[in-house]
């Protein structure tokens, strides 16, 4: 079961289809992440050969760090994709696909990161660093820690 998903930016300039199976939500409280997208990063990701993108003309990228860069609307400015250097594939932002998802949030990663604002109290496991989840799509339900 992989039905095609669909998602776009905020004014609709980059579009992208997944055609394989998405991973549950991770929700990123990095330093880098929260910076990016102003909260925190809650994304699912695809395997790259899966992700179709249209408009990609108006898709920029960032270098974040030398490992890593940020995939964003050059025109509205949403935050899309994070690619890893040398991972098989390619996290997307939870919030720019289109409802419903029919997926579930599976962890909190980098909570020692987290803004001092907010609580998590959601009862999803956290992991201070990146430690206890394997990201790579597709994979199963992490087991709770
Ligand atoms: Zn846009
Ligand atoms: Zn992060």
């Amino acid at each position: 079961m992989s039905p095609a998903t669909h998602g776009s930016c905020l004014c609709g300039a980059v579009h992208y289809r997944v055609t394989g199976p998405l991973r549950p939500v991770i929700a990123c409280h990095c330093s880098q992440c929260r910076r990016a997208t102003g909260n925190y990063m809650a994304a699912t990701a695809a395997m790259r050969d899966d992700l179709k993108i249209e408009g990609g003309e108006n898709l920029g990228w960032f270098a974040s760090s030398c490992t890593a860069r940020r995939g964003f609307c050059r025109i509205c400015g949403s935050n899309l994709f994070w690619e890893g250097k040398d991972l098989p594939y390619v996290s997307i932002t939870a919030g720019s696909l289109d409802s419903p998802t029919g997926l579930t949030l599976a962890r909190h990663i980098f909570v020692a990161d987290k803004g001092d604002y907010y609580e998590i109290a959601d009862g999803v496991g956290q992991s201070q660093a990146f430690e206890d989840y394997d990201p790579t799509p597709p994979g199963p339900t992490p087991p709770e820690k």
